[in-house]
């Protein structure tokens, strides 16, 4: 049992005293669940070691990047190599035209694309250029859907928010706040609805095809379909925010998967294998308005870091070989689905929902389809799970609300030592 945390502790307190909550992103304070976070010294595969030397499972992944898993040995040796030719130059590199054309012949609707250095700045850069393209003010999003900490997007905005239970949050303007609007997730009827009244003015509808962020929920049967329909009707964009999905459900993302062709993708996470990177990408004519081609305004002292696309490069060369998502449905598969037939045999209410590789435990009987189901699931199960199962080697993300994924790295072996620990805490989630 890994009871010993001391050296968390200390530096936990110590981090408090300088950093707010002591943590540099909310959840991470792991407070949803009732403990203190775990200061990490190093990770390798499919495991991390924390700071009083106490080893885990990790089924976080820096929060879906590490689809290789940790270190991965060509990821490394990458950015070992990019670093000794200079960490930035602030000028254009080959490096990134590589990444962009491979992340153009991987993702269908992607003709062009521009890197920036997190999701949150795709995600508002995305919505200008659409508001540019379109001429109009309005956004159109999904409740429990998180697109990065943008103003505009902080409205029902899933885990960290729904976790710490503000809603929105204090210093977005009431002006900038009205500009969003907010439906919930999988209502095709209630985006009819809006579109009769507002739809001539809403610039674009952002989606997580695939939510990621308040637990994983999956779009049912017409849904993107549905939107899509909406949207070229009223000639509005859709916006895919594939942060999470893209290069995760399939090498071409959500809209792969469910074959349908939004206007721009929002992309981060995996395609900088751990590193700080995002992107946004659509039509030449779309992406054309952006400066130095076009108008909108949009730039980034460390965009297209050297060190970033060496890394984004490794991971998508080894995605780009055959039968890798294939490797990962088969060890998600039989992980979610023995997992729910021990807590079936335990009589534990208990559901799970998952897509390829990344994937949600709810502690609840309820069919998951959108932010309010969701929250039917116990916080407080959940919070005990957590920390049965972090003292017994297995970390998973700190919040009911948050997606749980697997790597490549998760061998056969790690994923049978993380059910019988999960069969325990089962087990001792009834007494
Ligand atoms: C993680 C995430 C973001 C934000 O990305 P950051 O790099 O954390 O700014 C945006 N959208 C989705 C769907 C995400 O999962």
């Amino acid at each position: 049992m890994n009871d010993f945390l001391e050296r968390s502790e200390t530096l936990f307190k110590r981090g408090q005293a300088v950093i707010p909550g002591g943590v540099n992103s909310p959840v991470r304070a792991a407070k949803a669940v009732g403990t203190h976070p775990l200061f990490i010294r190093r990770a390798e595969g499919s495991r991390i070691f924390d700071a009083d030397g106490n080893t885990y499972l990790d089924y976080v992944g820096s929060w879906g990047p590490l689809i290789l898993g940790h270190a991965h040995p060509r990821v490394v040796k990458a950015v070992q190599e990019a670093a000794a030719r200079g960490t930035s130059y602030g000028a254009p590199t080959e490096s990134e035209i590589e990444l962009a054309e491979r992340i153009i012949s991987c993702v269908p609707s992607i003709e062009k694309v521009r890197l920036v250095t997190s999701g949150t700045e795709a995600t508002m850069s995305a919505v200008r250029l659409a508001r540019a393209f379109t001429g109009r003010p309005l956004i159109l999003k999904f409740d429990g859907c998180y697109h990065g900490h943008g103003d505009s997007f902080l409205i029902k905005a899933g885990s960290g928010i729904a976790t710490l239970g503000i809603p929105g949050s204090p210093g977005v303007p009431q002006e900038i706040a009205s500009l969003t609007l907010s439906l919930p997730y999988n209502d095709l009827e209630k985006v009819r609805e809006t579109f009769k009244t507002v739809g001539h003015r809403v610039a674009a509808v952002i989606v997580e095809p695939v939510a990621g962020n308040m637990g994983v929920v999956l779009p049912v049967p017409g849904f993107l379909e549905g939107l899509r329909d909406i949207t070229i009707q009223y000639q509005t964009l859709l916006i895919f925010d594939e942060v999470i999905t893209g290069f995760r459900v399939a090498l071409g993302g959500a809209q792969e998967r469910f074959q349908i062709r939004p206007d721009l993708t929002c992309l981060g996470k995996i395609i900088g294998g751990g590193l700080p990177v995002g992107a946004y990408g659509g039509s030449k004519k779309i992406m054309s308005l952006i400066a130095p081609e076009g108008p909108v305004y949009q730039a980034g002292t460390l965009s297209g870091n050297p060190l970033a696309t060496a890394a984004g490069l490794a991971v998508l060369e080894i995605l780009s070989q055959k039968g890798i998502y294939e490797q990962l449905e088969a060890k998600a598969g039989f992980f979610f689905g023995r997992l729910n037939e021990l807590a079936r045999s335990r009589e534990i209410p208990f559901t799970t929902t998952r897509i390829g590789s990344m994937g949600s435990l709810f502690f609840s009987r309820e069919d998951i389809r959108d932010y309010e189901t969701v929250q039917k699931a116990s916080i407080e199960i959940y919070a005990q799970f957590y920390r049965e199962m972090r003292s017994r080697g297995v970390y998973l993300a700190p919040s009911a609300f948050e997606a749980l994924f697997i790597s490549l790295a998760h061998s056969q072996e790690d994923l049978e030592k993380t059910l019988a620990v999960a069969d325990e805490v089962f087990g001792r989630l009834r007494e």
